[in-house]
């Protein structure tokens, strides 16, 4: 069976029925979003990242069948929003922060820290996953892994980031 790469198995799904209730300045922001997410997780550098970690932890890739990037935000019913989830299909489904939180952290933090926010957050739902597929329910132990992982990421990447810590605080306080 011929080996197919994680990068080629992901994709943005927008689902056309999840468009209504939107408006259009959200339905902008929810695009830009899951663009900035697309090229973060089709990265070759992280690619070559996430082979590494999957190598490392033991996991098949081919327990992945795909993974959707959803365009729109997936509320919880306790109101809670939702960063990932791998089904019983196998698939990784990647959802958004909700633009309100974004604009908040706009405040907070500068522009270009934001837009770094959305990469840090896509890798780590990610990582997060499919650290699960190994893991399972083990979610103090993903947690625990998915933040040295990321760190072992960033720390590589964005070396001259201020922020950087500042962001995994924010993405990985309970
Ligand atoms: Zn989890």
């Amino acid at each position: 069976m011929q080996k197919q790469k994680l990068s080629s198995k992901i994709r943005v799904t927008v689902l056309p029925q999840r468009f209504e209730g939107f408006s259009e300045k959200q339905a902008k922001f929810y695009t830009k979003y899951a663009t900035i997410a697309f090229k973060t997780l089709t990265n070759p550098l992280f690619q070559r990242f996430i082979d590494w970690m999957m190598l490392r932890e033991n996991i098949d890739e081919h327990t992945v069948t795909n993974v959707q990037i959803r365009a729109f935000p997936l509320r919880k019913e306790n109101g809670n929003g939702l960063a990932g989830r791998f089904n019983k299909k196998g698939e990784i489904l990647i959802y958004p922060k909700r633009l309100e939180f974004c604009r908040k952290l706009v405040q907070e933090l500068e522009k270009e820290s934001v837009y770094f926010y959305i990469k840090v957050r896509a890798m780590a739902t990610l990582v997060h996953e499919l650290l699960h597929i190994k893991y399972s329910c083990d979610e103090d132990k993903v947690r625990q892994l998915t933040r040295k992982y990321l760190s072992i990421f960033t720390r590589h990447r964005n070396s001259q980031n201020m922020n950087t810590q500042r962001i995994l605080k924010i993405l990985f306080s309970p």
